[in-house]
């Protein structure tokens, strides 16, 4: 009886789940970054809520969205029950084409448009794979079907860079504060790859996301002396 007393004090005194967090500093004040797992994240800034590819459990006891990202169609991006979970009733739902049949009301975006709603500016940045796929002459992402984004608030650009390689249009950006970058194989880049790309658009920031299985000491080896701060957080709590 004391035990099974015991547990049940456990169980309401621990949080059901903790994710890890980093907070930037923007002109328009802190934005909230948190990781949920693999490629799904939330941002918090200015009493708003983004979601960025919601999938698997536990979003009925997160913050709802009043934006919403989707980069592509794979079940790591695009879960619909997650994202009706995750979103507030008429909340934009920013995707590509591909993902919208999916989405009740989205908002498209192709690679190179924009668009901006309440504090946040989006570019749908392009992503794909250079090489990649499953058989020989074919790619597992191809080119014009995701987006990667650039989310910009208060002035603070965070790039999101969604499945892909080290692209030329990644190694082209400029001035980005933040970049979560994927790496993992076969699908994305190796870690090796990964820190090559990044250095050659130099983000103030780069996270590694979306890298299970991954061994970020390449990349954080693959970035020293750069100028680049890693910053690691655990997506696979
Ligand atoms: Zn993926």
């Amino acid at each position: 009886m004391r035990s099974a007393l015991c547990l049940l004090f456990l169980a309401w005194a621990l949080p059901a789940q903790t994710h890890p967090t980093l907070t930037f500093d923007t002109q328009a004040g802190p934005l909230k970054l948190t990781a949920i797992r693999h490629a799904s994240f939330m941002l918090e800034a200015g009493g708003q809520v983004v979601h960025v590819d919601p999938t698997g459990a536990g979003y009925e006891a997160l913050p709802k969205a009043d934006l919403l990202l989707i980069t592509d169609t794979h079940g790591d991006h695009l879960d619909p029950k997650a994202l009706g979970a995750a979103r507030k009733p008429a909340a934009p739902v920013v995707a590509p084409e591909a993902a919208a049949p999916r989405i009740e009301s989205p908002k498209v975006l192709h690679n190179g448009e924009s668009t901006t709603i309440g504090p946040w500016r989006i570019e749908a940045i392009p992503m794909y794979n250079l090489k990649r796929g499953p058989k020989e002459g074919a790619v597992y992402h191809e080119k014009g079907r995701g987006n990667g984004y650039i989310l910009t608030y208060g002035g603070f650009r965070l790039y999101i860079a969604g499945d892909t390689e080290g692209i030329p249009e990644m190694r082209a950006l400029k001035n980005i504060d933040a970049a979560l970058v994927c790496m993992n194989l076969p699908y994305t880049m190796t870690p090796e790859e990964a820190a090559d790309a990044v250095k050659a658009f130099h983000p103030k920031v780069a996270i590694p996301y979306h890298y299970r299985g991954s061994d970020l000491n390449a990349f954080s080896a693959g970035l020293a002396g750069s100028g680049v701060t890693v910053k690691l957080l655990d997506w696979y709590h």
